[in-house]
């Protein structure tokens, strides 16, 4: 069996971004593995735009070398905000070339605990021991689906993350369900795409971003007030954006506090560019579903005021909802073994499980590090973290 000191699972901004990172302590011996950005390629929707201002859309990296900018000088790849998701996938392959050509795509189909540390089992059946382990590996197992819509079969009730391709929907009914970034975003692209399409929203009111006064304090009061505001990570409103972007001082505060917080930088929303794309899309605010049935090839759904629609197709921008012990690679022992609030792993420095040696990178990182960690831009953060960790502990447990 092969022996190394970590390996890492993922090949998304967390994975690529700490295996860069951790590259720089001398003699680490490091495995990273992966499809690099296969969440972004095959589970988000082609036509997206990145709703993540160009500072928040950078892969950290300790030489700050493999910027956006250094991408589009390099590859003659020129774009700008909001940033198309081709161009960002483009943009991970190549951060991935350059910092991490050793990159081993197969797939892990399991992590355990072994008395060297851990034990990962590849596709192919192969073992290989590590004194530590890091999991990157997105939000692709949480997607949320609300129970009233589940056990109807995939071809007429998906989850937005199901799809890439929304060409499939030309000339059918469609309702989207939601009202955030992804129902809204997948509505314009369907609506787009020549589908019929209505949009049900639970909340009385769609948060749109970039409004009049984001924009002022953004732009026109100029860049000593925009800088003093937002940090350039942009997760959160003016002023707490600076919060956010500091997880060791939001850990300090108390934790009703930290919630309070978190949910106002993060509640659903719409970026502002999506209005002229929706003007000819319905959308029914405050309204909830009741009932939900499937007659023969179609969907019906029933509202809280009493109308009915019947659509080919029922699509969820319902979200994810974290919860570590659904990653279908976590060995049931060891995922057990992990402390956890609310499916949240709960973590300390160098985002480090209960688990000594088993540190988790990214979204399931949010409850104890806060809302950055949903986001590319935390990838500075978490991979300084887990670097200076993994240093000052040797490489051993
Ligand atoms: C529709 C949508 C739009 C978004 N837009 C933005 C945005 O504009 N800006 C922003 O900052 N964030 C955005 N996000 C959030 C974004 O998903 C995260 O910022 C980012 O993907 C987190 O990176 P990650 O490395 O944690 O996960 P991922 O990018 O999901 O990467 C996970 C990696 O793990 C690998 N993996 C998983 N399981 C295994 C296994 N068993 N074996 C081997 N490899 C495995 C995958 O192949 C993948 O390479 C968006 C999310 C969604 C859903």
């Amino acid at each position: 069996m092969t022996t190394c000191d970590v390996i890492i699972l993922g090949a998304g901004p967390y994975g690529l971004t700490a295996a860069h990172h951790l590259r720089q302590i001398q003699g680490l011996e490091l495995r990273l593995f992966g499809e690099p950005m296969s969440f972004w390629e095959h589970n988000m929707p082609r036509g997206m735009f990145l709703r993540s201002a160009w500072t928040a859309t950078q892969l950290a990296d300790p030489q700050r070398a493999l910027t956006l900018e250094n991408y589009q000088m390099e590859c003659g790849n020129h774009f700008h905000t909001p940033v198309p998701l081709d161009r960002f996938i483009q943009y991970g392959k190549w951060y991935q070339r350059k910092a991490n050509p050793y990159l081993d795509r197969r797939e892990v189909t399991r992590i355990e605990s072994d008395p060297k540390g851990f034990r990962t089992t590849l596709s192919d059946g192969e073992q290989i021991t590590s004194k530590r382990a890091v999991i990157a590996a997105g939000i692709g197992s949480f997607a949320w689906l609300p129970p009233e819509f589940a056990g109807f079969p995939s071809s007429l009730v998906s989850h937005t993350s199901k799809h890439s391709d929304f060409s499939m929907f030309r000339g059918k009914q469609v309702l989207a369900i939601g009202g955030g970034q992804s129902a809204l975003e997948s509505a314009a692209l369907l609506h787009e795409n020549g589908a019929a399409v209505e949009v049900i929203v639970r909340s009385r009111i769609i948060n749109w971003l970039q409004g009049w006064a984001s924009t002022t304090l953004h732009y026109r009061l100029g860049k000593m007030t925009k800088q003093l505001l937002y940090a350039p990570t942009d997760v959160g409103p003016a002023g707490i954006s600076q919060l956010m972007a500091r997880p060791d001082l939001l850990r300090r505060l108390p934790r009703g506090l930290q919630n309070r917080l978190r949910k106002r930088s993060i509640r659903p929303a719409g970026s502002r560019w999506l209005v002229p794309r929706l003007k000819d899309v319905p959308i029914h605010l405050g309204r909830s579903v009741v009932s939900v049935a499937a007659i023969g090839e179609r969907m019906k759904i029933r509202l809280d005021d009493g109308s009915e629609r019947t659509a080919d197709h029922i699509f969820l921008g319902t979200g994810y909802r974290i919860d570590v012990s659904r990653y279908k690679f976590l060995a049931p022992e060891l995922a057990s073994s992990i402390r956890t609030f609310n499916g949240y792993p709960i973590l300390t420095a160098g985002l480090e499980t209960s688990v000594p040696g088993l540190h988790i990178l990214g979204a399931p990182g949010a409850w104890s590090f806060g809302p950055l960690m949903q986001f590319v831009s935390g990838t500075l953060y978490a991979s300084k973290a887990l670097t200076r960790r993994i240093s000052e502990n040797g490489h051993v447990r």
